[in-house]
């Protein structure tokens, strides 16, 4: 548990604090666990040669997510609208949830 982004889940709204794609946010679509990466809604975007397939004659470039590192994303929190480090904590069912540790607010609900 390196980085505190490795409490981000699927459907986290990040923002990217670091590279080229810096300041902007997006919802997570998915999160690559073995390489510590996140697949970031319309962020890195990357163009790709699609090569022309049966049912599509035409090749073409394709845009898509590339991968974030998880280290340059921070979750932006619903209820102060910041970006904030993600607190953890033991329910009294031992669920763990997440909280926002600016405001409090549970992350999960
Ligand atoms: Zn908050």
């Amino acid at each position: 548990m390196k980085y505190e982004s490795r409490k981000l889940k699927k459907n986290d709204l990040v923002m990217v604090i670091a590279g080229k794609e810096k300041g902007k946010s997006g919802r997570i679509l998915r999160i690559l666990t073995k390489k510590d990466r996140a697949i970031v809604e319309k962020i890195n975007m990357i163009k790709r040669h699609q090569r022309p397939s049966g049912q599509q004659r035409q090749g073409g470039i394709i845009e898509r997510e590339g991968p974030l590192h998880l280290s340059n994303l921070m979750l932006v929190c619903d209820s102060c609208s910041r970006r904030v480090r993600i607190g953890k904590k033991v329910l009294e069912d031992m669920k763990k949830a997440r909280y926002c540790k600016k405001c409090g607010e549970m992350i999960d609900k």
